[in-house]
C-alpha cells in the first residue's frame, strides 16, 4: 500500500517525546491528534498534590538541563506559551561529611576554586567543551552519525566513551571532583565501571556551566502544558483518558502512528502486525535499574549542615567516591544499597508556588533492581539526615513510590526503569534497533526515549521520529 498523501497523524502518548513529536508533524502540515492514556498529559513531566492540598510535587522529573539545552525546545516559543525557567543560584550542590559542599557552580572559575588541587584539571576537561556547547548538544542530542562538529565531538568522545570511575581516578587526584563527577555519572543509571558511564556526567557538568539546572516555575507539568498550548496553536489536539490498546483503527492509508512508547508499550499495540525477527528485538530490549522515590511535604527548608546546598535545586547524597561507586554497583547485581546514593530536587526554595506559604517540598529517589519491591524510605531518609540532622523532624507528610507504583502511573516506566532503557554500550546508540524511529510497518514509527538520544526532558527523540516521518510522506 502507497503511503505518499499522509495528511493525518495520531501520536500515542503525551510525555515530552510525543509532545515534540505532535509540534514537529503539525509544523510539518499534518493534523495532528495525541491519545494520552491518562487523564492528565505530560507523561514523565507531570506535576501534582501527591501529599497534602497546596503542595506540588513533580512526579517524574524535576530539574531540567537538557530542556533548556535540547535544540528542539530552543526553537519554539514555549515562554510566549506560559513556560518559565528558574534558574538557582548554583547548579548542583555535593555535600561531604566533613561539612562542606562541593559545588557545580555556573561559572567554570568559582566550580575550579571549589574543587581545590583538581581545579586546573577541571577546568581542562570542561572549559573546550562548554566553549562550544551549542555546536556539541546538536550532535549529541541526535541519532549517531557523522558528527557537523567533529572537532568538539572528538573531544567529546575520547573522554565520554570511558566509565566514569577511569576517568574520574585518572584525571582527577582529590575526593572532592572525583566524588561529585561520580555523582553527576549516576544519572546514567548504569554502574560507574562501564564504558560510556563518563558521558553523562561530561554533558551535565556542560549543561550545568553553559544552560543551569534549571527547574520551571510551578512544576515540570508546566513544560508538558507550554508544549499543549503550543501544539493547539498549530492546531493540534490531545485526548485524555484515553489508552490505546492496539493500533488497527488508527494507522491508514492516510494516517501515520506515532508511538511515546518503550518496546513493551509498542509490542502491545502493534505486535501483531510486526515482523518476527523485529518483535524478537524488541523483546531482547532490556531495561536496568528502577527508581525508588519519595516525595516530602515540609514544615520548613532542608536542615543541610553545609548552607552551600541551599543555594541549588539538586542535591546529590552518597557522600564519597567509593560510597557512590558501591551504590551504583549494587542494582545491577540485584542488590539494594545498604547507603543508597540519592538525587534530591528541593524546588520550593526557589519557586514559592509549589508550597504553603513557609511550607516546603522535596523530591527524591534512588536506583534500585528493575521491579523492585524493597522498601527504600528508611535508607534514603538515613542518607538525607547524614548531612542534614533534623530533616526527619520536618517531615509533614511523605508519598514512597515503589518501581511498581510508577509503572501503574505511567506504563513507560518499565520495572520502575526512568530512561526508556539500559543505556548500556550495546542501546546507547541504536535503540531499540538499528531502524531507530522507524519499523518495518510502513507508516508506524517509535518517539519515546527508548529511541536515541534516550532519556530526559529534551523532546530530541520526538523530533527525529517526527522528522523520519515527515521524510516518507
Ligand atoms: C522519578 C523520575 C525522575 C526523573 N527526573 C528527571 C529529571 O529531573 N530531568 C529530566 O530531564 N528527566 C527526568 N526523568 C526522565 C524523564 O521523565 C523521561 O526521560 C521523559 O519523560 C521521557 O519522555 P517520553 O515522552 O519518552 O515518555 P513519557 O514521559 O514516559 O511519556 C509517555 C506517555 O505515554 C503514555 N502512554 C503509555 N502507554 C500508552 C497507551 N497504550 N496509550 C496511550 N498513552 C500511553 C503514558 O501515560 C505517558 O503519558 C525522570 C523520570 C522519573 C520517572
Amino acid at each position: 500500500m502507497s503511503r505518499s498523501g499522509f495528511q493525518h497523524a495520531t501520536v500515542i502518548g503525551s510525555g515530552p517525546n510525543g509532545l515534540a513529536a505532535a509540534i514537529e508533524l503539525a509544523r510539518g502540515g499534518y493534523s495532528v491528534q495525541v491519545l494520552e492514556a491518562e487523564n492528565t498529559i505530560g507523561g514523565g513531566t507531570r506535576s501534582g498534590e501527591l501529599t497534602l492540598p497546596g503542595f506540588v510535587h513533580d512526579i517524574c522529573s524535576a530539574v531540567h538541563p537538557l530542556a533548556l539545552a535540547s535544540p528542539f525546545f530552543r526553537t519554539l516559543p514555549l515562554t510566549a506559551h506560559g513556560l518559565e525557567w528558574i534558574q538557582p543560584p548554583a547548579s548542583l550542590a555535593h555535600p561531604l561529611d566533613d561539612g562542606t559542599a562541593v559545588m557545580l557552580e555556573k561559572s567554570i572559575a568559582d566550580t575550579c576554586e571549589n574543587l581545590g588541587e583538581d581545579g586546573a584539571a577541571y577546568r581542562k576537561l570542561i572549559e573546550p567543551l562548554v566553549d562550544d556547547w551549542e555546536n556539541l548538544f546538536t550532535d549529541l542530542l541526535a541519532p549517531l552519525g557523522f558528527p557537523k562538529h567533529p572537532l568538539t565531538f572528538t573531544r567529546f568522545g575520547l573522554s565520554a566513551m570511558r566509565s566514569a570511575q577511569g576517568l574520574a581516578k585518572s584525571h582527577f587526584k582529590g575526593e572532592r571532583a572525583r566524588a561529585i563527577f561520580a555523582g553527576i555519572a549516576s544519572h546514567s543509571m548504569l554502574s560507574l565501571d562501564s564504558a560510556f558511564s563518563a558521558s553523562f556526567a561530561l554533558v551535565l557538568a556542560v549543561a550545568g556551566h553553559a544552560v543551569g539546572w534549571a527547574i520551571p516555575r510551578g512544576g515540570s507539568q508546566k513544560i508538558a502544558d507550554s508544549l499543549n498550548s503550543y501544539l493547539r496553536s498549530l492546531g493540534g489536539e490531545i485526548i485524555t483518558g484515553r489508552r490505546v490498546e492496539s493500533i488497527d483503527d488508527l494507522l491508514t492509508s492516510e494516517s501515520v502512528v506515532v508511538c511515546d512508547l518503550t518496546t513493551h508499550g509498542l509490542l502491545k499495540v502493534a505486535g501483531h502486525l510486526l515482523p518476527k525477527n523485529y518483535r524478537r528485538k524488541l523483546e531482547r530490549f532490556r531495561y536496568d535499574a528502577g527508581a525508588f522515590k519519595i516525595d516530602w511535604a515540609l514544615s520548613e527548608p532542608i536542615p543541610w549542615k553545609s548552607t552551600d546546598c541551599a543555594r541549588a535545586a539538586t542535591v546529590h547524597l552518597g557522600g564519597t567516591f567509593a560510597e557512590i561507586i558501591a551504590s551504583e554497583n549494587a542494582p545491577p547485581a540485584g542488590r539494594h544499597a545498604e547507603k543508597p546514593f540519592v538525587l534530591l530536587a528541593q524546588p520550593s526554595l526557589f519557586d514559592a508556588s509549589r508550597a504553603p506559604e513557609g511550607k516546603h517540598t522535596a523530591w527524591g529517589y534512588c536506583h534500585v533492581p528493575n521491579g523492585s519491591t524493597f522498601d527504600m524510605t528508611e535508607r534514603i531518609e538515613n542518607q538525607i539526615e547524614r548531612f542534614a540532622p533534623g530533616f526527619r523532624d520536618c517531615i509533614i507528610k511523605r508519598k514512597s513510590s515503589s518501581p511498581a507504583d510508577m509503572e501503574r502511573y505511567n506504563a513507560n516506566l518499565v520495572g520502575g526503569n526512568i530512561s526508556g532503557g539500559s543505556n548500556d554500550i550495546r542501546q546507547l546508540f541504536l535503540r531499540p534497533t538499528r531502524r531507530l524511529y522507524s519499523t518495518p510497518v510502513s507508516g508506524l514509527y517509535l518517539c519515546s526515549s527508548s529511541t536515541p538520544p534516550g532519556g530526559g526532558v529534551h523532546g530530541m527523540c520526538g523530533f527525529y521520529a517526527a522528522r523520519q516521518a515527515l521524510k516518507n510522506r
